[in-house]
This record gives C-alpha cells, structure tokens and sequence, in this order.
C-alpha cells in the first residue's frame, strides 16, 4: 500500500471584494492606480487580451504604455526568460554575462548603422532611471551645467531629476526644487497652428520662435559674447507620449537641430515610450533625419517582460574616460532576465520585417479611425505614425477639449459588456493630451488585421454609448 501523504488544502484564494479591501488598507494610493474610482484586477493575459476573473476577454490598445509591443505572454520571449531562469538567473552588477554584453552590442551597433554614430550603452531598470542616468552624461559632458530646455507636454518620468524635465507642475509641487527645464512649446499643429497655416509651415514658425531666445542675451539664454548657452541639452520625445501622441511636422526637427548646433546644445532623444517600432523604425526620430547625441529606451526593449532600460551616448559622452566606473550604479541594472528577454526581443524585431508591417498595419487602423471621425462628430482630430495613433474628443466645434467624455468612453470600455457575435468584451484605453481628452493608442504590433476590425467595432460602440 502506498504511504498516504498529508495533503495540505491550499488557503482560499481572496474573492475580489477582499482583495480590494486589502488593496485599501494596505497599498500607497501614490501611484496611478486611483485614477479610477473603481480599480480592475486581471488574472491573465495573451497576445493583445488581459482577461479578468471571470474570464472577460479585454482587447488592450494601450499595451502597458507601449511596453508590450510583441503581445502580452510572446512565447519566444518568455521561452528565452525561462531559459536564462535556468542558466543564470541571477548576478551582481561587477559581473559580466554574456547576454548583456551581446545587447549592448546589438543596440550600438544599430544604432551605428542607422545614425552613422559610434557610441555606448549604459543599462538600468526602469525608464525615469534611464532618464537620470542621461542627465549626469549631459552634466558631465557640459562641465556641470545643469539646465536643459524640454517641451510642453513632455513626459520624462517620476524621479525628481524627471519630474524637473516633465512639463506638468502637478508631478512637482511637493517636493522641492531640481533644476526645472526650460519650457518650449511643441508643434502640435491641431492645436497651435494659427489658422489657414499647413503643417510644414507651422513646424518652421515654432522654430524660429525657439531660435528668437538667441537673439539677444537679454532673452536670458545666451551669451553672445562667450558664445555660450546657459542651457546643456534639449530633451524631445520625438512624438509625444503622455502628452498625446502628438506627430510633429516633418521638418520640424531638422530645422531645430540646425539651431541646437549653432549654439552647442545637445539633442537628447527619449525613445521610451515610441521605440522598438512603435511607429515603424527601430526609433521614433529615424522618420525625421536627424542624429541624436543620446537616445534613451526602456519599456518595450524586453517586451515589457523584464524590467530593463538604458541609454545610448555617442562615444565623446561616454568613453571609459569622461564617463569612468562607478559614474552611475544600480544594483539591477543590465538585469541577466532583462537583457536575455532584451536580446530575444531585438532577435524577433529584427527578423520580422516590423518597419513594413508597421507602417501596413497603422495606415489600415488609422483609415478605420477616420471612418469612425466621419460617423462620430465627437472625434475632433485622429492622426498617427506607424502604430501610435491619436483619437482627440472634442465638443461640437470639433476643437473644444471634452475631458468628461473622454473619461466617459473610457468608463464604457472598462465595462467588459460589449457584445460582438454573442461574445462580451472590454477594451483598455489610455488617456493622454494636455486636456486629458486624447486616447492614445499603441496596439500590439504583433495584431492581425481581423483583430484591427476587431477594435475599432468595440471603439464604434463605446463611442456609441457615451456619446448618446
Ligand atoms: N519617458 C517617456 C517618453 C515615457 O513614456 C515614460 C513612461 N511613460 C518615461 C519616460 C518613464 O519611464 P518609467 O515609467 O519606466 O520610469
């Protein structure tokens, strides 16, 4: 007779109202999550779907800001993790493996042949850190000056150093003073472009009101007779995030480059949020034909898997001499989990013509978009790159913000009550836009065209719903 064995009953699970409850008690309200009034709990998720307890299927076009572009759960990705949980899971940061040194390696080199740019990577965890690590390359570089231009609607991150680059006062106002930057109009042409002006002509008007700061030193920038800026660096999301994902005119960075060079400031490229081809290029500012100094990437280099992030330099910045060891340290940056999902990542991006597919994808989500601006007179402005797109709500005028229903639509969506061929669905929305009424989206770059149908019937019906 086999021995009887002690099972042991496993503890029951909390129901959800419990595990609220706790959540209540026991989690810091600081982060984001008591945006919502009623915060949602997923079990599970797949390809572009979180599902929830009751198995609700909730098509995500938001994809963790953007972290997940190769699908939630990507088998080839979290193979590899499982992989290195095997081999080497685990190493301190004074270490090598080989897995770093080989991303490092393929980013560089990417990155060489895209820019025609020697340069390094610096590794760390998550983008704001990735953010303050570029700040000390930018103060280094510059012989400690710590002033740095950035955009209105920029988002940079949560740290202090970030918070002091990002436009909203809102992430500042408690907690003291760190170097503020100076902020700098973007050319969101929806919205600023005086009347009757196109595109292109309004990407060479905010420069040149940008270069007017130059003009005199009484405009408090320069001094013309050191020929010297006071300000180190200039900080662009090349599309904005946060703020909208706002699509710049063409030539706009072209033009402010030119000006950054006249007057010795760098180009300082955050690619956390639109790189690994978000908008078709391995980096957002491939579309505009202009070369960084540093590119700084997080979220989707791991898919979103493993948290890792890091910043590229141009040798000058960070050869072993200016930028010595110990300049920087975390203790989980170029993580061995990380950089193998890292690699895996770039392997999949790289062998899967994403550049075209992309592009494919994003005009056939952005036509269906503007269908749905021709049937919603909500919907003021739809726009995209690739596969960030843009759908602004507006009040009749088709210009005032409409925050209300903004939040209403993305009320309806966390619903999960749509049906569609007898099957109930929700959808994840992100908000983003300086009125708070921009939904931003960043499907999977990894969705079929059937699933883009998909999405934008669900977008038809809580469009529908709140705007009845
Ligand atoms: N920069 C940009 C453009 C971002 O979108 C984000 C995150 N939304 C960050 C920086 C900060 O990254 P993290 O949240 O990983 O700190």
């Amino acid at each position: 007779m086999m021995p009887s064995v002690m099972r042991k009953t496993p503890p029951p699970e909390n129901s959800e109202a419990e595990l609220l409850a706790l959540e209540r008690e026991y989690c810091s309200f600081g982060d984001t999550v008591h945006y919502l009034e009623h915060p949602k709990i997923f079990e599970r998720c797949e390809g572009s779907f979180l599902y929830d307890a009751a198995g609700t299927p909730f098509f995500d076009l938001q994809m963790w800001y953007s972290a997940c572009n190769l699908g939630y759960a990507n088998p080839q990705v979290n193979q590899a993790v499982k992989n290195q949980l095997d081999k080497l899971p685990q190493i301190a940061s004074q270490y090598l493996h080989r897995e770093k040194i080989e991303l490092a390696a393929k980013l560089a080199q990417g990155i060489e042949k895209r820019f025609g740019e020697k340069g390094r990577i610096h590794f760390n965890v998550g983008g704001s850190q990735a953010v303050e690590d570029s700040l000390k390359l930018v103060r280094n570089f510059k012989g400690g000056k710590s002033l740095v231009f950035a955009f209105e609607g920029g988002y940079h991150g949560r740290t202090l150093g970030a918070s002091a680059i990002t436009s909203s006062y809102r992430y500042r106002r408690r907690f003291g003073h760190f170097d503020r930057a100076h902020f700098i109009p973007f050319p969101y042409h929806f919205r600023g472009a005086p009347k009757g002006m196109s595109k292109e002509e309004y990407g060479l008007h905010c420069v040149k009101s940008f270069e007017r700061l130059f003009e005199t030193e009484y405009y408090g920038v320069w001094d013309a007779k050191a020929k010297e800026c006071e300000y180190a660096a200039f900080y662009i999301e090349p599309i904005q995030g946060t703020g909208g994902y706002v699509i710049p005119p063409k030539n706009y960075f072209t033009e402010l480059k030119k000006v950054l060079d006249k007057y010795g400031i760098l180009l300082v490229c955050d690619e956390i949020q639109m790189g690994f081809y978000r908008t078709g290029k391995l980096f957002s500012i491939e579309h505009f034909g202009v070369k960084p100094d540093i590119i700084i990437f997080g979220k989707a280099l791991t898919n979103g898997l493993n948290p890792l992030s890091g910043v590229w330099a141009r040798e000058a910045l960070i050869n072993p001499e200016i930028f010595p060891p110990g300049s920087t340290h975390s203790t989980f940056a170029s993580n061995p989990l990380g950089t193998a999902a890292g690699l895996e990542t770039l392997k999949i991006l790289e062998s899967g013509d994403y550049e075209n597919l992309v592009m494919k994808k994003g005009a056939y989500f952005l036509e269906g978009l503007k269908d749905l601006q021709k049937r919603f007179k909500i919907i003021g402005d739809v726009d995209g790159l690739g596969m960030a797109l843009r759908v602004e709500i507006c009040g009749a005028d088709g210009f005032t913000p409409d925050k209300e229903m903004t939040d209403r639509i993305v009320d309806e969506a966390m619903k999960g009550d749509i049906k569609i061929a007898g099957k109930n669905y929700g959808l994840v929305l992100d908000i983003g836009g300086y009125y708070k009424n921009v939904i931003t989206l960043a499907p999977a770059l990894t969705i079929g065209y059937e699933e883009i149908d998909l999405a934008l019937n669900l977008l038809a019906e809580v469009f529908r719903r709140a705007a009845r």
